[in-house]
C-alpha cells in the first residue's frame, strides 16, 4: 500500500495559500518574537479550551517545566506521576531537583490509576522522606486521564495538579476540554501531536491568574515590570511569531480535523474488534486519537505483516520510565508496575490522521486479520 504514518504533506497542501499568506504577513511585520500572532493564538486557544488564560511555549516540556518552576518544586518534593508516557513528563520533574513517583496505569484506558495514586501518596507520607507536592497525569493518546478522582487526591492531600495534555489537545472529559481539566496543563505543538506546528512549540493553559503571571515572567528570563529587571530565575521558553501564525491557520482547520480522526478510529475498533484489544472510550470522555493504539500479545508477527504490505507503524513506548536508564538512580526493576510493562511488551499504533482514508483503514484492518 505505501502510506504515511501521520500526513503532513496532505494537510500542508490543503492549507498551503493561508499558511503561505500567514507566514508572509510575519516576514513582512518584522516582530519574530512576541509578535502579534502570539496574542491572537493564546486568546484563541483559551478560548477554545475553556481556561481563562493560554500561554505560548517553545515547546511541550517547556510548558511541563514552566508550572512546575512556577510552582516551586524542588529538591525534597515527591510529584506523581505514571511511567507509560513520554519521558519528557517525569524529566521535567527531575530537572527540577524533585523526584518522579511513579503510579502505575489502569490497564484499559493507559492513565494513572487513581486508586494507585492514592497508595502511592500514602506510602510516600508513611515514608516521611519526601514531601507529596503534585501530580502530573497524563492524558495517553489523546484520552484524558480520570481527572474527578484524581482532583479528589489531589484535594485530600492539598497538592497541585499539572494536565499532561500534550497528546489530547482537542479531547474531553464530561463536557470540558483537555487543557482545563487540572489547575495547570501542557500542551505540545510539536509536528506530529493533533495540532502540530512546523518546529517545536506548546502552550500553558490556567485560570489562576496569579500562577499566570509568574510563568509569564519565567517564560521570558523572569522578567519583571520593567524590561531588564530580573525579579526570578526563568529561561527563554517563549513560542516564535512564526509558529503562533501557522498555529492560528491550523486551529481554524482544527474541529474538521478532529472529527475526521474520530471517524477513522471509529472504524479501526469496529474492524479490528476481537482481533486486538481496541482503546476504550470511557463513559463522558472524547480521545483526541493523537494515536491508535492496539495491544496484541502476537505484535512482532502482525507489525511484520504491516510492514510487509507498506503499512507503518510504531511503538508508544516500548520501555517504561522506571526501566530508562536515565531513571535508574530511582531504584526500581521489571515487576515494579505491571500494567505498564504489560503495555509496553504488547502495544502497538496504526496509522492515524485526520486525510486516512475509509478504504485504507479497511485494508489495514485486512492486513491484520489475515496475519492472525
Ligand atoms: C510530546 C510529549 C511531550 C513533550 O512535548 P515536546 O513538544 O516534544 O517537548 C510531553 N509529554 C507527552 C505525553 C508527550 O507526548
Amino acid at each position: 500500500m505505501g502510506m504515511p504514518f501521520v500526513d503532513l504533506k496532505t494537510q500542508f497542501a490543503r492549507l498551503e495559500p493561508e499558511i503561505r499568506a500567514a507566514m508572509d504577513r510575519v516576514l513582512a511585520h518584522g516582530a519574530y518574537v512576541m509578535g502579534p500572532e502570539l496574542g491572537q493564538l493564546e486568546e484563541q486557544l483559551a478560548g477554545y479550551c475553556g481556561a481563562a488564560e493560554a500561554i505560548g511555549c517553545a515547546s511541550g516540556t517547556d510548558a511541563l517545566l514552566i508550572p512546575l518552576m512556577a510552582l516551586g518544586v524542588g529538591p525534597g518534593d515527591a510529584v506523581f506521576t505514571t511511567p507509560f508516557t513520554f519521558i519528557a513528563t517525569a524529566e521535567v520533574v527531575a530537572l527540577t531537583g524533585a523526584t518522579p513517583v511513579f503510579v502505575d496505569i489502569d490497564p484499559a484506558s493507559f492513565n494513572m490509576d487513581p486508586a494507585l495514586l492514592r497508595k502511592a501518596v500514602l506510602d510516600v507520607l508513611a515514608e516521611g522522606r519526601l514531601k507529596p507536592r503534585g501530580i502530573i497525569p497524563v492524558d495517553l493518546f489523546g484520552l484524558p486521564a480520570d481527572y474527578d478522582a484524581i482532583n479528589a487526591v489531589a484535594g485530600e492531600f492539598g497538592l497541585f495538579v499539572l494536565e499532561d495534555a500534550a497528546q489530547s489537545f482537542g479531547g474531553e472529559y464530561k463536557g470540558r476540554r483537555c487543557g482545563a481539566l487540572a489547575r495547570v496543563a501542557a500542551t505540545s505543538f510539536f509536528p506530529a501531536k493533533p495540532l502540530g506546528a512546523y518546529g517545536d512549540g506548546g502552550a500553558i493553559f490556567t485560570s489562576d491568574m496569579e500562577l499566570a503571571q509568574v510563568m509569564r515572567s519565567i517564560i521570558n528570563h523572569g522578567m519583571g515590570e520593567d524590561r531588564y529587571e530580573h525579579v526570578r530565575i526563568g529561561l527563554n521558553g517563549r513560542l516564535d511569531s512564526l509558529q503562533a501564525a501557522i498555529l492560528l491557520v491550523k486551529l481554524a482547520a482544527f474541529d474538521g480535523e478532529l472529527a475526521a480522526r474520530r471517524r477513522v478510529a471509529q472504524r479501526y475498533s469496529e474492524g479490528l474488534s476481537g482481533l486486538v484489544e481496541t482503546p476504550p472510550t470511557p463513559q463522558g470522555c472524547q480521545s483526541a486519537w493523537a494515536q491508535y493504539s492496539v495491544l496484541s500479545p502476537q505484535r512482532e508477527r502482525v507489525r511484520a505483516a504491516l510492514a510487509e504490505a507498506g503499512v507503518p507503524t510504531a511503538i508508544y513506548y516500548p520501555k517504561p520510565l522506571h526501566l530508562q536508564p536515565a531513571f535508574k538512580g530511582l531504584g526500581h526493576g521489571p515487576g515494579d508496575f505491571p500494567a505498564s510493562e504489560r503495555a509496553s511488551a504488547q502495544i502497538f499504533s496504526l496509522p492515524m490522521h485526520p486525510y486516512l482514508e475509509d478504504a485504507r483503514v479497511d485494508e489495514i484492518c485486512a492486513v491484520i486479520a489475515q496475519a492472525l
